[in-house]
């Protein structure tokens, strides 16, 4: 690969038209980068903040050449495009990270195998092809056990909690498409995640440990850093920066991770892009994971991920949360980011606000409360 860096004025082609690849695009600029957005959506966040756009679908050869054509570089913002469309891309221009990692992310079997090959724990799973082997799984790993579509996932969608015997055919017959992945359940203490990057050269900037916390399967609050014990927050750390090596990445990856009841950590899954959890670095970082997305994506050197603050950072979902915006601008605590769609429809992610701490003073639950205001506050 050339290790030559992009030179300003280039043109990043992101495929994907939302919320990431418009804070991408947003940071693209800063460093003196024009992008280009391939999505089917007229009027995308992304491209609304964009030099140009090729309105057209992921599958559709011609609408990927007409893309290629306008840039120098490939990244993603939407990592499901197919094995044909990624082999187009990277037969006209380098595409990072590489399609091979992409379709690692794309399929929970083949990310599954990848992670446990290179020495990554994550919960105990099983393949399941049919209800029989379903039954064989549940017989080795227990339940109460999380019956997962290996492709396609997110937000929680694709997946069934199975707590009783009863559970297992309906749930095998609703998941599609087949196999499914059978996880044991872990009782964990928290979620966690790492947001890392991997220069051209090697190089890598890892950010730090942060604390997730989930509403409706959607992510609610981050909390960086995460208040877990500093060699616990080291093994995550380490973990993320293995998988980024063992990938040979060359881009930003988002390691989601569990810190089980007994003091261990596991991986749940992995994000070849930037992440909802790193949100926060665009305000408690010199340079954000948008930042250090485009760096690594143009052959850019990587600054250290330092953090100046501690932060936490509230998703605006839907139409009730996104209603707050006039009292959110008038709060001066409170960084407001807003997405440009259009339509606050239900579990939709519209826009986001950070509060920054001094570092050390990331407050306990009811601080982070107070620093919200009544209107953002978690609610149980
Ligand atoms: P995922 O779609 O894999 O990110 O899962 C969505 C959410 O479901 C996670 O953030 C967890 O809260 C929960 N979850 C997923 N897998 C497991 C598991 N094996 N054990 C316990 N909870 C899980």
């Amino acid at each position: 690969m050339s290790a030559q860096p992009l030179p300003p004025n280039a043109t990043i082609g992101i495929v994907g038209g939302g919320q990431l690849g418009r804070m991408s695009a947003l940071a693209a600029a800063r460093l003196g980068y024009r992008c280009h957005i391939l999505t089917p959506e007229p009027d995308s966040p992304a491209a609304q903040v964009s030099a140009g756009v090729t309105l057209g679908d992921y599958e559709d050869p011609a609408a990927l050449a007409a893309f290629a054509a306008c840039v120098d570089v490939i990244t993603f913002e939407f990592e499901n495009v197919s094995a044909a469309g990624l082999e187009q891309l990277a037969a006209m221009r380098p595409v990072r990270p590489s399609p091979r990692v992409l379709q690692l992310s794309q399929d929970r079997v083949a990310e599954k195998t990848f992670l446990n090959g290179a020495g990554v724990p994550t919960a105990p799973w099983r393949q399941v092809d049919s209800e029989a082997a379903l039954a064989d799984a549940v017989a080795s790993l227990g339940l109460p056990a999380v019956l997962k579509t290996t492709r396609l996932g997110y937000d929680g969608k694709g997946q069934a909690m199975l707590r009783t015997p009863e559970d297992l055919a309906p749930a095998f017959a609703r998941l599609a498409p087949h196999p499914l992945v059978l996880e044991g359940f872990v009782d964990f203490a928290c979620e966690i995640s790492v947001v890392v990057a991997r220069g051209i050269a090697g190089d890598i900037a890892c950010f730090d440990v942060v604390e997730n916390r989930h509403r409706d399967h959607i992510l609610d609050l981050t909390l960086a850093p995460a208040r877990i014990p500093v060699e616990l927050a080291a093994e995550a750390q380490a973990l993320a920066v293995r998988v980024a090596e063992a990938l040979d990445l060359v881009g930003l990856l988002a390691v989601e991770m569990f810190v089980t009841s007994d003091g261990r950590v596991v991986v749940n899954e992995i994000a070849p892009r930037p992440h909802n959890s790193g949100h926060w670095t665009i305000d408690a970082c010199p340079a954000s994971q948008f930042e250090m997305h485009i760096r690594a994506v143009a052959g850019l050197k990587l600054p250290p991920a330092t953090r100046h603050s501690d932060a936490v950072m509230k998703n605006l979902v839907g139409e009730a949360e996104t209603a707050l915006w006039p009292e959110i601008l008038a709060t001066p605590a409170l960084i407001p980011h807003l997405y440009g769609k259009a339509e606050a429809r239900p579990g939709r992610k519209m826009g986001h606000v950070t509060r920054l701490f001094p570092r050390g003073a990331l407050p306990g639950d009811f601080g982070i409360e107070a620093a919200l205001g009544p209107h953002l506050a978690p609610k149980e």
